[in-house]
């Protein structure tokens, strides 16, 4: 069911996250098997010799074994991007959770089935919580702490206090206030104001927390911000620092020649959802200036957020052109990181446009978001053509397949060139060369997928059948690649016959997340289906499922977590079909807990 396990002596690993050889496994694949190797090895320390003493410790070893594993890859690969996709993650699963309600705090208060408490929150805000604690303390600091902690504790069953505690022994610094992170669930709302007057410039920083199940009353927070200026020429200006943020409200006084830019919340120093008014011209200046990659890449996101939006309201939206030339000027600029490239060319998903139209009071249609995208990436396309063309080009790596980070990050640039080129080519010519030519897994699939979106999938998915039906972990993802790539309005209909295919076998968890887990998660305008059916036959399958593997049955339970941000129409239809979960006799305890959490929003 789950990824692996670190019993001690015997790890054990999902086969997707083991085996890999180039023809079968994509760049993705690799750089997960590794993160997951590691994460598994090192819980030998931050797990094994230093366990939990109750299950409410969980993310004692999950939070800060994740950290661990995404410092290594950092190592291994690049610091900036695993940060940009970590963060990616974050707030495409765990900001949904935090917002629900599932939301539940780092340290939950209660269960009625453990295997429920496997979260995002606590694996990942749990590791946001050590990435905080290691920001505030000091890199030197971090490292003296767990030190200490592993000499402290080695053998012995542990607490979250006991690990503060060694933070506090080594630096001398209360972590009372910091623990509220364990404790209050939801993202904080971290709201930005400027202001400059004859030589000084005034930050001011404010937090808020809205209530989450279960928890009416909010503290504020002890906020790690890290910022530093950009002058409007381009340059850097003053020192970039911390700035701790305890109270509800703080202003913080700089002494500058001139008004500067600012660039805030710094390698995304705080899981929070940041609230600021900036304008596109200032957006453009940090996205070709900030020396920070995270905040650069952030930069392009702001912007093409502001455009989705935009274009959410209103089908007549044009793009604005200044975006388009700052995208021009990510792509022309070879000092760039192909990999940081491809991200910043990569839109906002469906999941985080329907969160931030949700979180300003709109109520989301998830067909019209799946529009919106579409329609940038158009425009994007048809600004950036020739630009596109010599970067497909350009990025082929010669020479046989290497899973190496350099290489894959010239492949992921590709395959995002790729994809916008055949946005505005209905015959999806190149991808389709792609497809018969490529020699490894990843340009196999990513030329597969924008096949199948483009409706162009018939022959080349009954070519890659016959060819790897032997292969199960193959065959898993053209069973995900068709339940997520399949144009909404056949969607539901795909998914459905996939499920009639002698090779859905419903024992196999791998197989189940590969098609009804990609439908309802990564075809969201497909599974939000306005007529419902998507929820219907989703509901039916995870009924089926139930007896069989109650585990994951309660995990994909997760998918109507946010019923409560759509139109009258939609909610209605998914509480019917969640109460069909809830009413069914001998229902597992997992499912049970999930849907019952969810139906009492
Ligand atoms: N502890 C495992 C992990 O995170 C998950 C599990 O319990 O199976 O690696
Ligand atoms: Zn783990």
């Amino acid at each position: 069911n789950m990824g692996a396990m670190e019993n001690k002596g015997l790890n054990i690993f999902n086969s997707k996250y083991v085996l890999a050889s180039p023809e079968t496994a994509t760049d993705r694949d690799y750089e997960l098997i590794e993160g997951i190797i590691a994460h598994e090895y090192f819980h030998n320390w931050t797990g094994n010799r230093i366990t939990c003493r109750d299950w409410f410790q969980l993310s004692l070893k999950e939070g800060l074994t994740v950290f661990r594993d995404q410092q290594f890859s950092g190592d291994q690969r690049s610091h900036a991007v695993k940060r940009i996709a970590d963060v990616q993650l974050l707030r495409s699963r765990q900001f949904r959770e935090d917002g629900g309600p599932l939301a539940h705090p780092v340290r939950p208060e209660s269960y009625i089935e453990i295997n429920n408490f496997y979260t995002a929150t606590v694996y990942e805000k749990g590791a946001e919580v050590i990435r905080m604690l290691h920001l505030l303390v000091g890199p030197e600091n971090y490292r003296k702490a767990l030190d200490l902690y592993f000499a402290r504790h080695d053998g012995q069953a542990c607490t979250i206090e006991d690990w503060l505690e060694v933070f506090q022994d080594v630096t001398g610094r209360d972590l009372s206030h910091f623990k509220l992170w364990y404790s209050q669930a939801g993202t904080p709302r971290l709201r930005v104001r400027e202001a400059w007057k004859a030589g000084t410039y005034t930050l001011t920083l404010s937090q808020s927390l809205a209530s989450t199940p279960g928890q009416t009353v909010k503290l504020p927070m002890v906020i790690p911000v890290a910022y530093g200026f950009v002058a409007p020429q381009g340059g850097t200006m003053g020192k970039p620092g911390v700035l701790e943020l305890t109270e509800v409200e703080q202003s913080f006084d700089f002494a500058l020649p001139q008004r500067p830019v600012l660039s805030v919340l710094r390698g995304f120093s705080a899981p929070v959802i940041l609230e600021r008014e900036i304008e596109s011209e200032d957006l453009g200046l940090l996205l070709a200036h900030d020396t920070d990659p995270f905040n650069k890449w952030e930069a392009g996101r702001a912007f093409a957020m502001a455009l989705l939006r935009r274009l959410c309201r209103s089908t007549e939206a044009i793009p604005d052109p200044d975006y388009l030339l700052a995208m021009q000027a990510v792509l022309r600029d070879d000092t760039l990181d192909p990999a940081f490239q491809a991200l910043a060319l990569t839109l906002p998903s469906e999941e985080e446009v329907a969160q931030d139209i949700a979180a300003s009071g709109g109520v989301p249609d998830p067909q019209v978001i799946f529009a919106a995208r579409r329609s940038l990436l158009m425009a994007l396309a048809e600004q950036l053509q020739p630009d596109l063309d010599r970067i497909y080009r350009d990025m082929a790596v010669p020479g046989p397949y290497s899973p190496d980070s350099s290489h894959a990050g010239r492949r992921a640039l590709q395959g995002v060139a790729l994809g916008l080129l055949t946005s505005i080519d209905e015959r999806a010519v190149l991808a389709r060369k792609q497809f018969d030519s490529a020699d490894n897994m990843t340009q196999s699939m990513t030329a597969l997928a924008l096949l199948v979106a483009a409706g162009q999938g018939g022959e080349p998915l009954q070519r890659f059948y016959d060819r790897w039906k032997h292969d199960a972990l193959v065959i898993d993802k053209w069973f995900a690649v068709q339940a997520a790539m399949t144009p909404p309005e056949r969607a539901v209909e795909t998914v459905r016959q996939l499920a009639a295919h002698a090779d859905f076998d419903i024992r196999n968890p791998n197989r189940f997340r590969a098609l009804l887990g990609s439908f309802a998660n990564a075809n969201q305008a497909g599974f939000h289906s306005a007529d419902g059916q998507g929820y219907v036959l989703f509901t039916d399958w995870l009924i089926t499922l139930d007896p069989i593997n109650p585990m994951t049955a309660a995990r994909l339970c997760g998918a109507f977590e946010s019923w409560r941000r759509y139109d009258p129409a939609r909610q209605e239809k998914m509480g019917a079909q969640m109460r069909r979960i809830a009413e069914k006799p001998d229902l597992s305890k997992d499912c049970g807990e999930i849907i019952n959490r969810i139906l009492g929003s």
